[in-house]
């Protein structure tokens, strides 16, 4: 498998600059107004990914905050231990740290300080959410924050404009809290699209695992927790190709869901992220290594000549999978949502990714509980859409199981 690469810009402090942007395209933007199981090492291996050049590229951390509990912590202290030349700035909650979140200031500076700085904290309510439809159950996740910046995502959206990474260090009460849900659940006794037997539980709603991985072993210790659980199941979108995940020896008990659209679409929204052919070409790995292995067909964002895009993924998909890999196979597909806040702070850093996120003429918006107004396209755009892709799966990737369209 290939290793992520260090991006366009191949800097020596960040893996993707703002400046790369500018070789990213999507045709007709803005002119329309429209093998068998890996051996049992951990991450701390000196072989680990996480430890070599490349990664420390993705993850340069030079400033790192954080609660003190969370400092004091094995977790933290690990993750302290492992960035010893970041200066270390004591807050007194992850959630308000003056200068870095809810600073507009922060806009120009936004990819960078997402790669640059963590935030150490503890996950105060542990809660588990019923869901239905990616998951059965929505878990208290391990971290809160991304390092990446697709342009359509809601996670920075709770914490403000810049949102790295947090890490929850409190792992231990989260697994605890897992394992006493589980064991009050009792077997799974009628099948759903989420699993036949399994109860799922999505351990990344607020961020990505395959890239929390880069920074301390909360993904790692989920995954070993799950494998324990016959009755569970964890599940987690990804963008990020991590070898380091090939060692966990999930037993099946993890599912993996790598996030694909067009490669178009991808250079021009998910940055930072891996590549869309090489979450294609990882898919095998992680199934030999252990892993069910799904994919997420999101968002889907419709612009002129998506249909072609979409065939041509598609296509790819096929062409690229092994049998096993698609015998086991289901997708989610998941529509672009929007945000009117998130839009008028692209137009400050990244204009051109509005010009497909922002279609006035084919969305409406619903202003949600706390006054924010989110939007998506109009009900008889969606539907039209999400009946055209699903026939595009029909037609060029008929063994793909499309588990719900939303
Ligand atoms: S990888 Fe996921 S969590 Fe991270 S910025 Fe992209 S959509 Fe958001």
């Amino acid at each position: 498998m290939r290793y992520p690469s260090a991006g366009p810009d191949g800097g020596p402090d960040a893996l993707f600059g703002l400046d790369a942007l500018d070789a990213a395209a999507v045709p007709g933007a803005g002119t329309t107004g429209q093998g068998g199981h890996a051996a049992e090492h951990g991450p701390e291996d000196r072989s680990a990914f996480r430890d070599s050049p490349a990664a420390r590229r993705l993850l340069p951390v030079r400033t790192l905050y954080t609660e003190p509990a969370a400092a004091a912590s094995p977790r933290g202290r690990q993750i302290l231990a492992r960035f010893p030349d970041a200066q270390v700035i004591e807050v007194d909650s992850h959630w308000r740290i003056p200068g870095l979140h809810g600073n507009e200031g922060n806009v120009e500076r936004w990819v960078r300080v997402k790669g640059e700085t963590l935030v150490l904290g503890e996950k105060k309510t542990l809660a588990t959410r019923p869901n239905g439809r990616s998951a059965d159950w929505i878990a208290p996740g391990p971290s809160n924050g991304c390092a990446m910046a697709c342009a359509y995502c809601y996670v920075p959206r709770r914490k403000g404009y810049a949102n790295p990474i947090t890490v929850f260090t409190n792992i231990d009460g989260i697994i605890a809290h897992l394992a006493r849900h589980i064991a009050r659940l009792g077997r799974k006794r009628e099948p759903n699209q989420c699993d036949e037997s399994a109860w799922v539980y999505d351990i990344g709603e607020n961020g990505d695992c395959s890239l929390d991985a880069l920074v301390c072993d909360n993904t790692a210790d989920l995954v070993r927790a799950f494998r324990r659980w016959p009755s569970a199941k964890a599940s987690f979108a990804t963008k990020f190709v991590n070898p380091d995940l090939l060692a966990l020896d999930p037993r099946g008990r993890t599912r993996i869901r790598f996030s694909l659209m067009p490669a178009a679409d991808s250079r021009l929204l998910d940055l930072r992220t891996s590549p869309v052919d090489d979450r294609m070409a990882a898919a095998a790995d992680f199934l030999d290594a252990g892993y069910e292995v799904h994919f997420n067909l999101s968002p889907v964002v419709l612009r002129p000549g998506w249909e072609h895009d979409w065939t041509e993924l598609l296509r790819q998909l096929d062409d690229v999978l092994p049998d096993r890999v698609k015998r086991q196979a289901a997708a989610e597909v998941i529509m672009l949502t929007h945000n009117r806040e998130l839009h008028e702070v692209n137009l400050g850093w990244h204009p051109r990714a509005e010009e497909v996120l922002w279609r006035p003429a084919l969305q409406q918006g619903k202003r949600s509980e706390n006054g924010a107004l989110n939007v998506r396209y109009a009900n008889g755009v969606k539907a039209a859409a999400v009946h055209t892709l699903t026939g595009l799966v029909a037609a060029h990737a008929p063994w793909l199981r499309i588990r719900y369209a939303f």
